[in-house]
């Protein structure tokens, strides 16, 4: 009742603040121009659902036969408060929900779909680069303090050698996080600090990399920087959706992605635009922006192949002075359905209708509750060194009345001092640990 209540007033202040300017499109030379309500890409069909004008995150439940697509990154590298990199949620009708590539900036947006972590268990990365997996540690680790209790699983593509393979990279990643992870074993419930790989051959194009419920994911071989850059398609209740990462237009693409419901694909800013707003040389430009990625007038063409019931470009800056550009280029070479995203845009698809709005986001969102009891934690933390113990100011009698406030609230029994010796073992156990430490 109350986050209903919550969501209505934010929809009054949207109706008031957002949606006049979330409308306003820029046509190529006509300057701003007012689209009808709820059409918020660009030259979309006209939705037949009676669904509310934006997107409120936890709000709404998917009908049984519906898909909801949701940008949770749809920007660049370069870091921006208005986009983040790369990363598209896939939440399906069955309760299944997925996410493609976890750039870095994603993971706050993830967190503002208000979605219980333990649902939001798997990942499909593109390939290595920043931009698509920079987040993966603080959504893998920092889901665990969001109530997670359920292993992370990560799919990812090979390399050309092992080192350049998904395995290598997130193996040392686990390795990078062994601080963090000691000082919460133990002490917070671990369930959810596990890291399950799923490595698969890249070269492989239509590979059935994941298939549970219904649901068949493929990897196709994507262009892009060296081997291993993956693609991917989601098959689903005659419902598809492709997802390119980042990618040079390719004929596994247009062979997989063929038809698709939604077609997500890389985009980056024109070459005009690279040298003119982001400082390139033109050689930059058109090596990156034509050679190293997909321009807009390429994107058109690959689009004309594909013929897909929507096609969505990312991976670029889609603001006020760009869109514009963008989508006169797209136009060059492709008239049918497109959006140029935005972080937070969603996709609601059935077989029949195509609804794309803007969300609503609640700032101030807070994990959600864990889906599963919590279980006291067996592990002991790693003893601190005497150095930096004997710092502690402890305030005793305060901490004490702490402890005291929480078991007459709770009804538990826990005290500071026997818990510390659970906690760091007993002084022997602490100064066998550190001899142990000393042989290594
Ligand atoms: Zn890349
Ligand atoms: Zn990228």
């Amino acid at each position: 009742m109350k986050r209903y209540l919550v969501g209505f007033l934010l929809g009054i202040a949207a109706a008031v603040l957002g949606i006049a300017v979330a409308n306003l499109v820029m046509a190529p030379g006509t300057g701003p121009q007012l689209l009808p309500e709820r059409s918020q890409g660009s030259e979309l069909p006209p939705p037949k659902t009676t669904r509310r004008s934006a997107y409120f995150p936890g709000t709404e439940e998917l009908e049984p036969d519906e898909m909801r697509v949701v940008s949770c990154g749809s920007g660049m590298p370069s870091a921006r408060p208005k986009q983040a990199a790369a990363c598209w949620l896939v939440e399906l009708g069955n309760g299944d929900k997925f996410l493609f590539d976890i750039g870095a900036g994603s993971h706050e947006r993830i967190a503002a779909q208000r979605i219980p972590y333990d649902d939001l268990d798997k990942v499909f990365i593109g390939h290595l680069h920043v931009d698509h997996y920079g987040d993966l540690g603080a959504f893998w680790l920092g889901g665990t303090t969001m109530n997670r209790l359920t292993p992370l699983r990560v799919w990812g593509p090979s390399g050309q050698e092992e080192k350049y393979g998904t395995r290598y990279a997130l193996e040392r990643l686990k390795e990078a996080y062994v601080w963090d992870i000691a000082t919460r074993s133990g002490v917070i419930d671990s369930r959810g600090m596990v890291l399950e790989i799923n490595e698969f051959d890249y070269t492989k194009p239509g590979l059935i990399v994941y298939e549970e419920n219904g649901v068949v994911i493929r990897s196709i071989p994507a262009i892009h920087g060296i081997d291993g850059a993956v693609s991917y398609i989601l098959e689903w209740n005659g419902l598809k959706f492709a997802y390119s990462s980042d990618t040079f237009p390719n004929k596994w693409w247009i062979e997989y992605a063929q038809g698709a419901d939604i077609a997500i694909h890389e985009c980056l800013l024109t070459p005009i635009l690279l040298v003119e707003k982001q400082g390139f040389t033109p050689y930059e430009a058109l090596v990156v922006g034509t050679l190293g990625h997909t321009s807009p007038q390429q994107f058109g063409k690959v689009m004309s192949a594909t013929q897909p019931r929507l096609a969505v470009a990312y991976h670029f800056y889609n603001d006020f002075d760009t869109a514009p550009t963008m989508l006169a280029d797209i136009r060059k070479t492709y008239d049918g359905p497109v959006a140029l995203a935005l972080d937070y845009m969603v996709f609601n698809l059935t077989k029949d209708d195509l609804l794309v709005r803007m969300s609503v986001i609640d700032e101030e969102v807070w994990p959600s509750p864990p889906q599963r009891e919590k279980e006291r934690p067996q592990g002991r933390l790693t003893p601190m060194s005497d150095f930096v113990s004997s710092g502690r100011e402890i305030y005793p009698m305060t901490l004490r009345r702490v402890w005291a406030e929480v078991n007459a609230r709770y009804g538990t029994d826990l005290r500071p001092g026997k818990v510390a010796k659970e906690l760091m073992g007993s002084a022997e156990d602490a100064e066998e640990a550190k001899e142990a430490k000393r042989e290594n």
